[in-house]
């Protein structure tokens, strides 16, 4: 497990891009996304755990894994949505429908598409890796949505975690993750949002196996 990437938020938080290579032949490159948004904390814990087993038993896999635990360590710190410049980070990529806006809950879209430094970072990475599959974690709705060709995928991780999938969110998301990677740029994306109920221990039990699907699939 190598750090790839790194950056700092405008506080000064790091921002880490792992991988692990595979030695296999023709590996995909697939991509673990935690804590876009500060006030769901539970992609941290969940890709930490997995990196921890990956290191602890040595484990080696088809494809190759990458992973951003903590896209926004500073929401992550204040359980806030937002950034430290109050941004929802999921409103500021660089898509043809993003707008400038400001949300009722008072975070805004940012001052332009990727104005805010964990957004390019994200951005920056998706156009330099080719990856074949994406999985954002998210929380609280316990849905598995997707963007670009990926409904076998959602349907799969549906099976394993007993949520419905849902192609759309229900509700406009101008400037969003999905619509950057998955629609405009064709990558398989899905957002997978988890129960805020359960234990990081339960959703774990759970998260392994997808996260095991997704490194042979
Ligand atoms: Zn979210």
């Amino acid at each position: 497990m190598n750090i790839l990437k790194q950056t700092k938020t405008q506080t000064g938080k790091n921002i880490e891009f792992l991988g692990l290579n595979s030695t296999a032949d023709n590996p995909k490159n697939i991509l673990f996304i935690g804590v876009t948004h500060g006030e769901e904390p539970q992609g941290k814990f969940l890709i930490e755990n997995f990196i921890r087993e990956i290191k602890e038993k040595n484990l080696s896999f088809k494809n190759n894994l990458f992973f951003i635990p903590c896209l926004n360590p500073d929401g992550f710190e204040k359980k806030q949505r937002g950034n430290a410049n109050n941004v929802d980070l999921n409103r500021n990529f660089k898509t043809k429908n993003w707008i400038k806006t400001t949300f009722d809950d008072g975070t805004t879209s940012g001052e332009k598409p990727f104005s805010e430094k964990e957004s390019l970072f994200l951005g920056e990475i998706v156009d330099k890796y080719k990856f074949d599959i994406i999985l954002s974690l998210h929380a609280p709705f316990e849905i598995v949505n997707f963007d670009g060709n990926a409904k076998d995928i959602a349907e799969k991780i549906s099976e394993i975690i007993n949520y419905p999938v849902q192609e759309s969110i229900g509700y406009p998301t101008p400037g969003s993750f999905g619509t950057f990677a998955g629609i405009e740029r064709n990558i398989p994306t899905i957002t997978l949002e988890l129960s805020d109920k359960e234990s990081i221990e339960t959703l774990y039990k759970s998260c392994r196996e997808i996260f095991m699907y997704l490194a042979t699939a």
